[in-house]
């Protein structure tokens, strides 16, 4: 079955929509039980679609797992109530005092700060590697060391992962691998087939794609998924009927929506390309990207997320290209329908594996649904905006 059509059908079983195309909206916190048998049933089947108890998911959250399960290639799917939820519930799901964590160099942001702050007090220790690494990743592997913890793309610079090589040599020391998978979205990459144990999503994304609601998922493998299921359960972590509903009904659209990200994504890059300001792009469909090969051997599409680094600027400069935008809004996060521009600044504070050139000033965009023409031409006064500034017409 190819993507698109899988996209349309997984997740409708009818024990959970009832025959409805989409699944409803199921709230609850109490299920009642009318006898004692019943109880010990739902008991016993309260990991596997049995109504147990609100906290456990209603048909609702079963089909959304279901099909997010069946698209990312796993066997099942924790829900958390944002991305970041799903990261830091599946660490602590594997990790414990005295263990050794091994965390890609360019982790959003978020994610780091979790290993400095939360994890480090809790006497779980981090190791950053360069997300370029490959087979030197084996020597850092100590014999405490229990996680590999991927994002491909990384943040912001946007550097791929070779993935299966890194997997391999984890599996040879017995780590649990985890991806932050978000970019690909689950339809761009096979994160099960690449060796990863389990796959993340900031379905708050492209998953919701509207920009509205909060949300994460963490799908897992068969050796990982009772261990990543049940300890998040213990942690507490669950989500609303609402959001749940609200997912389920973007992850429809995802197929359409990622072929024009990519496309836009796509002209608007080139535009970029040919700009003399710009030193080179960070997009993973480009060769300019690290990581690009295995973009070619690993993903099946780009999207809209990528960024380009000048050839010079200061936050001057910066500011006057990114403020006086019509349609690129300035904000957090991306995957919605709408397009959104942020100079980053301070790249070479994040990175303590790697050394990142902050001489250069890096814009992220996230290209959305409008039309590229119009997409080009606000970059292009963007651009006419900061060399106004650089050439030292303004003020
Ligand atoms: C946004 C994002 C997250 C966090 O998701 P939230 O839902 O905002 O908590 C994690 N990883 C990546 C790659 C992201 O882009």
């Amino acid at each position: 079955m190819k993507k698109e059509t899988k996209i349309v059908s997984v997740g409708r079983d009818k024990k959970w929509s009832k025959g409805v195309i989409n699944p409803p909206v199921f709230r609850a916190s109490t299920v009642v039980f009318d006898t004692i048998e019943d109880m010990r049933h739902a008991t016993k089947n309260r990991a596997n679609g049995a109504m147990f108890y609100g906290r456990r998911g209603t048909p609702t959250h079963f089909a959304f797992q279901a099909a997010i399960a069946e698209l990312e290639g796993g066997v099942g799917t924790a829900l958390y109530p944002s991305g970041s939820a799903a990261i830091s519930g599946a660490l602590l799901s594997f990790l414990k005092a005295g263990d050794h964590l091994l965390m890609v160099d360019t982790a959003y942001e978020p994610t780091r700060d979790l290993c400095d702050k939360l994890l480090k007090g809790f006497g779980i220790e981090t190791t950053y590697y360069d997300p370029l690494i490959g087979d030197g990743i084996e020597a850092l592997i100590r014999p405490n060391t229990k996680v590999l913890f991927l994002e491909s793309p990384g943040s912001i610079t946007l550097e791929v992962q070779d993935v299966p090589t890194l997997s391999a040599i984890a599996h040879r020391h017995n780590l649990v691998v985890m991806l932050d998978n978000t970019w690909a979205s689950p339809i761009n990459c096979r994160p099960f087939e690449l060796g990863v144990d389990i796959s993340i999503q900031a379905a708050t994304k492209y998953i919701v794609g509207h920009s509205d609601v909060m949300l994460g998922t963490a799908t897992a493998n068969q050796a990982h998924w009772d261990q990543l299921r049940e300890n998040s359960y213990l942690m507490g972590q669950c989500t609303s009927a609402d959001d749940i509903y609200l997912a389920s009904r973007g992850l429809r659209t995802l197929g359409v929506r990622m072929a024009q990200h990519e496309k836009n994504g796509l002209e608007v890059a080139n535009l970029l390309a040919t700009r003399p300001e710009v030193d080179h792009l960070r997009h993973p469909a480009f060769a300019s990207c690290p990581g690009h090969e295995f973009f070619k051997r690993d993903f099946s599409a780009s999207n809209g997320l990528f960024s380009f680094v000048l050839k010079r600027g200061n936050i001057k400069a910066i500011t006057a290209f990114v403020e006086g935008m019509d349609h690129f809004k300035m904000g957090f996060s991306w995957g919605g329908y709408e397009s959104l521009i942020l100079g980053v600044f301070g790249i070479d504070k994040l990175r303590t594996a790697t050394q990142w050139d902050s001489s250069k000033p890096l814009i992220r965009l996230h290209v959305g649904l409008e039309n590229p023409e119009d997409l080009i031409k606000d970059l292009e006064a963007g651009f006419a905006r900061y060399n106004a500034v650089l050439d030292g017409q303004s003020d």
